[in-house]
C-alpha cells in the first residue's frame, strides 16, 4: 500500500521512517524549499527515546546530544521549587531525557530515510478526500493521490483546514524565544534542565553539546508582537534581569541572529483526527503548549501506532479508528496539563506567585510519578 505524507517536520519524518519498516511505501511532501538547519534546541523525553530504539535511531540521539537527569524549576530569588526526574525505566532499561539541537535530530531522521522520500517546494494547499484514496493539491497547480494520506502539516495545517471545519488555535497569552547560547556553564547546571519562574516570565537552559547550551524564554504578552532584531538581547536581559544567574550571561553569549520568537498557541480538541482515507497527526491533530516539553515526542508517538495500526488493519479506515483510540486520551492528558501549567506561569501578581510556587514545592512526589508514567510510559 503507498500513502503521501505532507510535512516533514518531525511527525512527518518519523512517519516515513515507521512506515518503511512496515514496508509500506511514503512520500513526503514539504512546503519549504529545502530542508534547511532551522530552529534552536529541542528535549527528546524518554517515551519519545523509547519509540527511537524501536527505529534503531536512539543511540544516534543520545550520542549527538546531552543526557539529561532532571528538570528542576527556581523561584526568581534561585531558591528551588521542584526537581523532576527525567528518566523512565521500562523492562529493566532505563530511557534518559536527550537535549539536542533541533537540526541535529533532524539529520539523523533525514539520513534513515532514502534521499529520494521527501520532495520540496511542495505547499499544499487543499485535499480531496475519498474512501478509495486522497489526492493533494499544490500550490504550484499539481497534485499526487494514494491509497492514504497524512496530514503532518503542523499547528497551520491545510489538511486539516480542507478535511475538518473545526480546529481552532487557542492562544495561551505567552510569547516565546528560543536561541543557542555559546556560555559556558559550571557543573551546578550541566546534567539537567533548569527553569526559573517569576511574575508572568520565565526562563529554561539546557547544555545540547559540549560547547552549546539551549534556551527558551516566555512572557505574558499579546499576540502578534514583532521584536526589533538589533535590540533584542538588550530587550531580554532587560525582561528577565531579576532572575539569577547564569541568565544574563546566557543571553549574552547568544549570536541573536539565532533567537527564535513565537506565539504559543495549542490546538483547541478536535472530535476526529481522520477522515475517509485522510488521518492527522502530531500538531496538526493535537498541538500542545510546549510546558511539557512533549509536543514532538507525541508526534513521534503518533507515527509509531499510525504505521503498525496501517499495517495490520484490512482497511485505512479501521487503522484510523484503531490509532486514534489508542492516542486521544494520553494525548489529551498532555494537552490538558501542559495548558495548566503555561496558565499558572502567567500570574502576574508577586503574592499569587509566592503562593504558586509553595503549592508547587507542596506536590507530593507520588503525583509527580504519576505524571511522568503517564508521559513517559509507552502502553502499545
Ligand atoms: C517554543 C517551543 C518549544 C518546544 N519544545 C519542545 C520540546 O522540547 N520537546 C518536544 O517534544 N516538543 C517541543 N515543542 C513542540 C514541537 O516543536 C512540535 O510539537 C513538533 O515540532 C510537531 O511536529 P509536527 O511534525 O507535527 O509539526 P511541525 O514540526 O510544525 O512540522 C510541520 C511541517 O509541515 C510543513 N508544512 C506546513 N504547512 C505545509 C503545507 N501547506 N504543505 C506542505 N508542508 C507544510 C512545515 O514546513 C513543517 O516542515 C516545542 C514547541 C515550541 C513552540
Amino acid at each position: 500500500m503507498n500513502g503521501i505524507i505532507v510535512g516533514a517536520g518531525i511527525g512527518g519524518l518519523s512517519t516515513a521512517i515507521a512506515m518503511r519498516k512496515r514496508h509500506i511505501d511514503v512520500k513526503i511532501y514539504e512546503a519549504a524549499n529545502r530542508l534547511s538547519p532551522v530552529g534552536a534546541g529541542i528535549l527528546v523525553p524518554p517515551n519519545a527515546m523509547i519509540i527511537l530504539g524501536r527505529y534503531g535511531l536512539a543511540e544516534n540521539v543520545r550520542d549527538a546530544g546531552v543526557c539529561i537527569d532532571s528538570l528542576t524549576v527556581f523561584d526568581s530569588k534561585g531558591k528551588k521549587i521542584s526537581k523532576t526526574p527525567a528518566y523512565f525505566s521500562k523492562n529493566g532499561t532505563e530511557y534518559k531525557t536527550v537535549a539536542i539541537h533541533r537540526s541535529v535530530l533532524q539529520s539523523i531522521f533525514l539520513d534513515s530515510l532514502p534521499s529520494d522520500t521527501v520532495i520540496t517546494g511542495k505547499k499544499c494547499s487543499h485535499v480531496n478526500t475519498g474512501l478509495d484514496g486522497t489526492e493533494v493539491f499544490f500550490e504550484d497547480d499539481t497534485s499526487v493521490s494514494e491509497k492514504f494520506l497524512v496530514g503532518a502539516d503542523g499547528l497551520h495545517s491545510k489538511v486539516r483546514e480542507s478535511i475538518f471545519s473545526n480546529g481552532k488555535l487557542r492562544y495561551s497569552g505567552q510569547v516565546s524565544w528560543r536561541g543557542m547560547s555559546n556560555v559556558k556553564l559550571t557543573s551546578k547546571w550541566i546534567t539537567g534542565l533548569s527553569e526559573v519562574w517569576g511574575a508572568g516570565i520565565r526562563f529554561g537552559f539546557v547544555p545540547v553539546d559540549d560547547s552549546q547550551v539551549y534556551w527558551y524564554a516566555t512572557k505574558l504578552e499579546e499576540a502578534g508582537g514583532v521584536d526589533e532584531n538589533a535590540a533584542i538581547k538588550e530587550t531580554l536581559l532587560d525582561v528577565y534581569s531579576e532572575f539569577p544567574e547564569p541568565i544574563s550571561e546566557v543571553i549574552s553569549q547568544t549570536d541573536s541572529s539565532s533567537i527564535i520568537r513565537d506565539d504559543i498557541n495549542d490546538l483547541s480538541p478536535i472530535k476526529s483526527w481522520f477522515s475517509k482515507s485522510t488521518v492527522l497527526i502530531g500538531d496538526a491533530a493535537h498541538a500542545s503548549t510546549p510546558n511539557l516539553g512533549q509536543g514532538g515526542a507525541q508526534a513521534i508517538e503518533d507515527s509509531w501506532v499510525l504505521a503498525e495500526k496501517i499495517a495490520n488493519s484490512n482497511s485505512v479506515q479501521d487503522a484510523f479508528e484503531q490509532f486514534q483510540a489508542l492516542r486521544f486520551s494520553k494525548v489529551q492528558k498532555v494537552v490538558n496539563i501542559s495548558w495548566q501549567i503555561g496558565k499558572a506561569t502567567n500570574l502576574t501578581n508577586k503574592a499569587a506567585c509566592k503562593i504558586r510556587d509553595t503549592l508547587f514545592r507542596c506536590v507530593p512526589s507520588f503525583m509527580a510519578k504519576q505524571q511522568s508514567r503517564m508521559m513517559y510510559d509507552i502502553p502499545y
